[in-house]
């Protein structure tokens, strides 16, 4: 299996999953132009793209999914809560590209088995996924207040895991945010913070149920790569862990990982 972080961040989340002749698509929350670019700079023409799967309705998750999906007349698949919130941003889809899943009912785009899971998100229905596909398993969990024992389970047993690392706490605390703002980061249904991020990998990586993470959706005021890498590496040290960490950034492409 491939993947690559094509962008992650609260300016815009698009991550691409390969296996043999499927592509896709996990979000596009960028513009229909700034998502080309990035397949390309990968050797992904945007036409081979076969399903864009949306998380949530957020803006920075669906931004160029109608779009894209017009021009290269590529099916989106989303459960029916999530539809309903993003319908007006989407616009107009084909009938025959609007696709359906049910949370917690795991699916099949060619030979890539797709299991949706819920996450605690202020969204409608928002949710993680996994990716199964010649043996190997990536998983992805960004925007989640807290980590869930549900999110924790789905995570087990990946190759790769992109974990969210949005905010350092002391950073957000004592930022420039209005307080509402903070609180809804904070809380149960915000983001998961390089700590948090931390305590989840240190746990992961003891149990020996992961082979490599990513940390993503960095904030840009409320944290620095240099910053949540080094919280979370810092963190694995203590327990004598030395896996790799990457970074899926903002404004650019990740690696390109084969797995
Ligand atoms: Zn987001
Ligand atoms: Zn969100």
């Amino acid at each position: 299996m491939k993947f690559c972080s094509l962008r992650s961040g609260s300016s815009g989340n698009a991550i691409y999953i390969g296996y043999k002749d499927v592509h896709l698509l996990v979000d596009a929350g960028l513009t229909g132009r700034t998502i080309e670019k990035a397949l390309l700079n990968i050797g992904v023409h945007p036409e081979q793209i076969s399903a864009i799967l949306i998380t949530h309705e957020h803006k920075d998750h669906i931004l160029g999914a109608g779009v894209l999906s017009r021009r290269y007349d590529i099916p989106i698949y989303a459960n029916k809560a999530t539809w309903e919130a993003m319908e007006r941003d989407v616009k107009e889809i084909k009938e025959e590209n609007r696709l359906y899943f049910v949370t917690g009912e795991e699916f099949e785009i060619g030979e890539i088995k797709i299991k949706p899971f819920k996450k605690p998100h202020d969204a409608a229905e928002p949710v993680g996924f996994s990716f199964k596909a010649g043996g190997k398993k990536i998983s992805i969990a960004t925007d989640l207040g807290y980590m869930t024992r549900g999110v924790a389970y789905n995570l087990m047993e990946s190759d790769l895991i992109l974990l969210e690392a949005n905010h350092d706490v002391k950073m957000l605390t004592t930022g420039p945010y209005p307080w509402p703002l903070k609180k809804r980061i904070l809380s149960d249904v915000g983001h998961l913070s390089n700590e948090a991020a931390g305590e989840t990998l240190v746990k992961l990586f003891k149990m020996k149920m992961i082979g490599m993470a990513f940390l993503g959706h960095l904030s840009q005021v409320n944290n620095t790569p240099e910053l949540a890498f080094f919280t979370v590496t810092n963190m694995l040290k203590k327990w004598g862990i030395k896996s790799k960490i990457g970074m899926a950034l903002r404004n650019i492409e990740s690696e390109l990982i084969e797995i």
